[in-house]
């Protein structure tokens, strides 16, 4: 993917989102840091939106934090 940015074109790595759903404790605490990026939803496990807009610095705070680490960030 490349974006413009200040005139210059620089490049950004895609980056998918995976979350362990077995593992997930429906904690909240993904969805707190980065609520674009992550929902609790109805069985109380973490579902990630795959919204593009999320600031990936949260999703990655937000896979620091998670207790069971079950929050996977791969980079193409
Ligand atoms: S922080 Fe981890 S354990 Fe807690 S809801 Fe999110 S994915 Fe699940």
């Amino acid at each position: 993917m490349y974006r413009k940015l200040k005139g210059k074109e620089i490049t950004m790595k895609k980056k998918d989102v995976y979350i362990d759903r077995l593992h997930c404790k429906g904690c909240g605490a993904c969805e707190e840091m980065a609520p674009e990026a992550f929902k609790i939803d109805e069985s109380e496990k973490a579902d990630f939106l795959g919204d593009d807009s999320a600031p990936m610095d949260q999703i990655e705070m937000a896979a620091n934090m998670c207790p069971t680490k079950c929050i996977e960030i791969v980079e193409d």
